[in-house]
């Protein structure tokens, strides 16, 4: 079809992805079944590649970045942590405010503050001294986390004691910090929601988390802590925050839950690995919802069955293994084995107990 047919005959605006890994990847499933056309901007042979047309893009080059956004409708991301100053001028959903608070801690656990919603202890630490302080404020053990580039874990140390103050500001490279307070959480939880063109919002069910390392291993829905308060209290601060940021498209937050309520941890203004379970356990799943939210299409039903997902970090196991089980949906992102990188994941009905304990035990055997 000539590209002059191709645009007469297209519905949808065209989607540009800044990012090519495998959220990208499970949008480009998503937008194709929508019938929406997608492109993605990222490295050669980066994994949604599979799934979607690529523009070798240097997601730092804020020139490189506008070019490839011109040659799109609107742009959406899959990471936060791409340099506010490229983000600038974009016609880009979620939008760049949104993306500027939750790539930076200092300012997203602030937000939270001005939203009503409780945080972890912090102190924002930016020199050896600064953490001598704040080390004495919040007592010790603690996490000191940078405030910008943080993901699975990394960019963090923790300091059990005062001997640890020096090697933890070296560890992290001695960058602008946050020092946060010990949570002594019940679980977990992450909320979805998708916020739509007018504003109109759907909520997934509260998700149960299992980290390791940093590391997300497991997720699990409906949340099983979950009370008759708990849902509707997580939706009411996700409301607050999606207004707040005048938001469009799926943003979760993950919360750490603590006696009387939920405090929040972090947000990821994009689609997120705890929702990944979404794609069978879900009417419609996250990479749908966010699709629909950003161009302005009806948002789906977000009714769920309860679901187990798995994730496989370093290695994918081998087809023969997971073909013995019916009961799982294999997701392999194409991606090369490296440890403690995330290179697929496997997802359940709640209710095959069985082979969800025997890969619970195969891939993350100590959670
Ligand atoms: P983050 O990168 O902030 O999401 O942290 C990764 C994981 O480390 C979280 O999901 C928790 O399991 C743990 N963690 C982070 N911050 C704290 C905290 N203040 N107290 C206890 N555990 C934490």
């Amino acid at each position: 079809m000539s590209e002059a047919t191709r645009t007469q005959t297209r519905v949808w605006p065209s989607v540009g992805v800044l990012g090519a890994g495998q959220l990208a990847l499970m949008l480009a499933d998503a937008a194709k079944v929508l019938g929406v056309d997608l492109v993605c901007a990222g490295q050669p042979g980066d994994c949604a590649s599979q799934a979607a047309p690529l523009l070798t893009v240097d997601l730092s080059d804020a020139r490189a970045v506008a070019e490839f956004a011109a040659q799109v409708d609107l742009v959406t991301i899959e990471s936060e942590n791409i340099d506010a100053a490229v983000l600038q001028g974009l016609n880009l959903f979620p939008n760049a405010r949104a993306v500027g608070i939750a790539q930076d801690r200092l300012l997203e656990k602030r937000f939270f503050q001005s939203c009503g919603i409780g945080v972890a202890p912090f102190a924002p630490v930016d020199s050896l001294e600064d953490l001598q302080e704040a080390a004495a404020e919040l007592g010790l053990p603690a996490i000191l986390k940078t405030r910008r580039m943080g993901y699975d874990g990394k960019g963090q140390a923790r300091l059990q004691s005062a001997d640890d103050i020096a090697t933890a500001w070296a560890e992290v490279g001695g960058v602008p910090c946050i020092l946060e307070g010990m949570v002594h959480f019940e679980a977990e939880a992450s909320l979805i929601a998708a916020r739509g063109r007018e504003g109109e919002i759907v909520f997934y069910p509260l998700i149960e988390n299992v980290h390791r390392e940093g590391i997300l291993r497991r997720s699990t829905v409906p949340f099983s802590g979950a009370t008759d308060a708990l849902q509707p209290l997580a939706e009411q601060y996700l409301r607050k925050v999606l207004e707040a940021l005048d938001y469009i498209g799926v943003l979760a937050v993950e919360f750490f839950v603590v006696p009387g309520g939920v405090i929040a941890n972090e947000m990821a203004p994009r689609v997120h690995n705890s929702g990944h379970w979404s794609i069978e356990g879900a009417k419609t799943s996250q990479f749908e919802n966010h699709v629909r939210a950003i161009l302005g299409m009806a948002l789906g039903d977000t009714a769920s069955v309860p679901t187990v997902m798995l994730n496989c970090i370093g290695e994918m196991p081998s087809t023969a293994e997971t073909d013995a089980f019916p009961q799982l949906s294999r997701h392999d992102y194409g991606k090369d084995a490296r440890e403690g990188r995330k290179v697929g994941h496997l997802t359940f009905p709640a209710g095959a107990t069985e082979a969800i304990a025997f890969w619970q035990h195969k891939l993350n055997p100590d959670v």
